[in-house]
């Protein structure tokens, strides 16, 4: 691993999102996500003004820096002009590229999301696609899902859907050469190549912790143990 401050320092995110930060606390005051975690951008923005690399580690490796709802309230507030929303995306970056996410519990979630959203944008076109959310697969969602799943011609012909049809329209198929052209975006952006340090990662964990794939997936998309957004309960 290179030092961590050096990764940052290429993040574009970063550059943009710290100035000089004074300590005084606004970001915190306005963050709706301080009002429901314990959880303190003042504190990840000074932590990381200090450019202790271990203490930097520990960032990436906790609960923390996951909590945050990326709504930029904290933007227009910071009298720095700092923004700590794209310091933490910074953060959750190096984290994922280092492979410390996986050090903890809402790091480790990355690979349901990987699994349920990014596979989904690839393999169909669609961020939450109704043939990949089965009922099966998403006890979460309830009856009236289970409902429309079992009834979906109906109930997406009533909305105006064009459900798997050609053409225009909510829910149509998505053909080849338009899933080529995504997945060639994801490659040059390189979104392709964190979402296989997310896949790759979370293999290794998975195989530390004793567990086939599968299983390691169903945790990290069911289990919540409330830790308190300190990196304590991972
Ligand atoms: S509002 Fe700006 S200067 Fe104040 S603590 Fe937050 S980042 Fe630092
Ligand atoms: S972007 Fe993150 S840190 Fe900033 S106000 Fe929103 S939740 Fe808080």
């Amino acid at each position: 691993m290179g030092r961590i401050i050096d990764i940052l320092n290429q993040d574009t995110h970063f550059c943009d999102g710290l100035n000089s930060c004074m300590n005084c606390g606004v970001c915190t005051a306005v963050c709706p996500a301080a009002e429901f975690y314990n959880y303190d951008p003042r504190v990840i923005v000074d932590t990381v003004q200090r450019g202790d690399e271990s203490e930097i580690e520990e960032l990436l490796k906790s609960n923390t820096i996951w909590y945050c709802g990326e709504c930029m309230s904290c933007k227009p507030r910071c009298p720095r002009g700092n923004t700590p929303g794209e310091v933490i995306m910074a953060l959750r970056k190096a984290s994922i590229e280092t492979g410390l996410f996986v050090e903890s519990e809402k790091g480790r979630q990355q690979f349901a999301i990987k699994r349920a959203i990014a596979d989904s944008v690839l393999g169909v076109g669609y961020c939450v696609s109704p043939d990949i959310a089965v009922p099966e697969k998403h006890p979460e969602q309830g009856p009236v899902w289970e409902w429309i799943c079992a009834n979906k011609e109906q109930v997406y012909e009533r909305v105006h859907a064009n459900y798997d049809g050609n053409g225009a329209g909510a829910l149509r198929h998505v053909d080849e050469a338009s899933l080529n052209e995504l997945k060639e975006i994801f490659k040059v952006t390189g979104g392709t190549a964190f979402m296989e340090s997310i896949e790759q990662c979370s293999k290794e964990k998975a195989a530390a912790l004793g567990m086939d794939i599968e299983e390691y997936l169903h945790e990290t998309y069911t289990f919540n143990s409330g830790g308190d957004g300190y990196g304590n309960n991972e």
